[in-house]
């Protein structure tokens, strides 16, 4: 098969995830520009496959196994630059170098789909730019960020899209006004479109206080993260709080007592509910197993059925969004659920 860009036949894609579990994607592909990105999309869909697109892998349950169809990586889109016309016009920007402006003029960057969150972050705060505080130790690009709507109680990433440059269904490159999308939580509300760039406007601030709120709510986070851990951040969405009583998901999860239950080598977090971690040699099927005794435990308790925020890759899956299932039969390859430290 000949492709428009860099493509790598049977690649790996655990070392491309937080976990690092599951197989491989049958082709992986590397555009390396906005258009490269597009006609990757176009030839994956001419040869009757919809790609899947993978950003830092922060959020990501890939199968064990070979993958069947096309991944597409934006790891080689890195750029990040403050858009020199007024217009802002994601399209013509694209290829624009760093302005040297002062640091009060624009208030604007345009971060393309690989630029990491911490990258992005860390220019921000050096400028004195405040609004993405709140992505403080929260891994991944800025694809998958405005995909998801990362962020949490401090913030989310579409408290500063403007706009979004995306691929669209008929694989066409299209800008988005902040207006026309519909973001929610942890759902940049895109639905198969494809996130290429983002223009991000940010709020004037001193320097030192941007830098100051990003170190304090990264230690936060830290304080109750199994940040050292193999993880892939939250695995359930928060419930309604009218339904769950005002209680989390980690919550929910820790009062059924299942914090320190593993499967293997996936474990849920003896840190915080929410977290499920590979502790070295998990496989997919079994932190899916997981995942699913878990939610059956919650649901048994409490009739609240838990949903996935974390995306799960299975060779059935379509863009990696479904539920959350395990695949049809999966059965722990490991020792049987138990509860406590090993
Ligand atoms: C230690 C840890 C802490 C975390 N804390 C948080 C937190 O506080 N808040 C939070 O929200 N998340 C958190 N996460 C989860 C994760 O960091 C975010 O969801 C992040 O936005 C995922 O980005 P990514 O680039 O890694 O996406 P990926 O994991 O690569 O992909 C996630 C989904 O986005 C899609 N996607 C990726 N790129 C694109 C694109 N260019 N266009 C369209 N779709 C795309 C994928 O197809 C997939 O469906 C945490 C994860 C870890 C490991």
């Amino acid at each position: 098969m000949l492709w428009p860009c860099a493509a790598l036949p049977h690649a790996p894609l655990a070392p491309r995830t937080t976990l690092r579990l599951g197989g491989a994607a049958e082709w992986l592909l590397e555009p390396a520009t906005p258009a490269e990105l597009r006609e990757a999309v176009q030839a994956a869909r001419a040869d009757g496959v919809e790609p899947r697109i993978l950003g830092g892998g922060a959020n990501l349950i890939v199968d064990d196994g070979v993958l069947p169809g096309v991944v597409i990586t934006t790891d080689r889109m890195k750029r990040l630059f403050r858009p020199q016309d007024a217009k802002l016009d994601l399209a013509e920007t694209a290829d624009a170098r760093i302005a040297p402006a002062p640091r009060e003029e624009g208030l604007a960057l345009v971060a393309w789909a690989g630029t990491t969150h911490q990258k992005l972050l860390s220019s921000a705060c050096d400028l004195g730019w405040s609004g993405l505080e709140g992505l403080a130790g929260v891994p991944g690009q800025v694809g998958g960020g405005v995909a998801m709507n990362a962020g949490g109680r401090w913030g989310e990433m579409w408290d500063c899209v403007e706009r979004v440059l995306v691929v669209d269904e008929q694989s066409d490159l299209v800008e988005l006004a902040r207006e026309q999308c519909t973001p929610r939580y942890r759902n940049g509300g895109l639905g198969r479109k494809i996130v290429v760039s983002a223009l991000l406007r940010f709020r004037f601030d001193a320097v030192k206080a941007v830098k100051e709120r990003a170190r304090e709510f990264l230690l936060s986070k830290n304080k109750v993260q199994p940040v050292t851990l193999l993880s892939a951040g939250c695995i359930f969405k928060n419930p309604d709080p009218e339904r769950s009583n005002g209680l989390s998901a980690g919550q929910l999860v820790e009062q059924a007592g299942l914090k320190g239950t593993h499967i293997g080598d996936a474990w849920i977090s003896e840190q915080h509910g929410n977290f499920f971690v590979n502790r070295g040699q998990s496989t997919a099927r079994d932190f899916l197993a997981l995942i699913e005794l878990a939610r059956a435990r919650v649901v048994d308790r409490t009739g609240i059925v838990l949903e996935n925020e974390v995306k799960v890759w299975t060779a059935a899956s379509t863009e990696g969004a479904p539920s959350g299932a395990a695949p049809s039969g999966a059965a722990p390859s490991g020792a049987a659920p138990s509860g406590g430290a090993p």
